[in-house]
């Protein structure tokens, strides 16, 4: 297990594929689409890190999806003036709002985790406990609560 982390964009890269940006296993803490384990499975580090590391990647959710509506209301505007379809239109946006935020969802956690674990390295502490983490994990308990949870 290594103690330095990857580069920025190697982090992101992992972000983007659901990876863990610290050591771009797929076994990370992203279950299914909506769940979390606490720690990655694989390097034990915790997503959340602090208090409010869900407010990161929420506001990463909003400003995305903000962005996507801003675009694409620009992009509806521009195609069809003078005559914009008004109803069509804000279905179309509407229809974003709700399905972007599912989308990109657990893609803001994992990328929030890179940027945070850029910006405030782990200590030596949290690497401890990340370690110690995993190691309890392998134990025989550890395997069986591990395996419910995969299921
Ligand atoms: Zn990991």
């Amino acid at each position: 297990m290594t103690t330095t982390l990857p580069g920025l964009p190697r982090m992101f890269g992992r972000a983007l594929a659901l990876r863990c940006p610290r050591c771009g296993s797929r076994r990370t803490f992203v279950r299914r689409w909506f769940g979390k384990h606490d720690r990655c499975r694989t390097c034990g580090i915790r997503w959340r890190r602090e208090e409010g590391s869900e407010l990161g990647a929420l506001t990463m959710n909003t400003i995305l999806t903000f962005g996507a509506l801003a675009v694409g209301m620009a992009i509806a505007f521009v195609a069809t003036s003078p005559d914009i379809p008004v109803v069509p239109v804000v279905l179309v946006l509407g229809a974003i709002a709700i399905v972007m935020p599912i989308v990109i969802y657990p893609f803001t956690y994992t990328v929030w985790l890179a940027f945070d674990l850029r910006v405030h390295p782990p200590d030596p502490a949290e690497l401890a406990d990340a370690a110690a983490a995993v190691a309890g994990a392998a134990a025989p308990a550890g395997e069986r609560v591990r395996s419910s949870e995969d299921a």
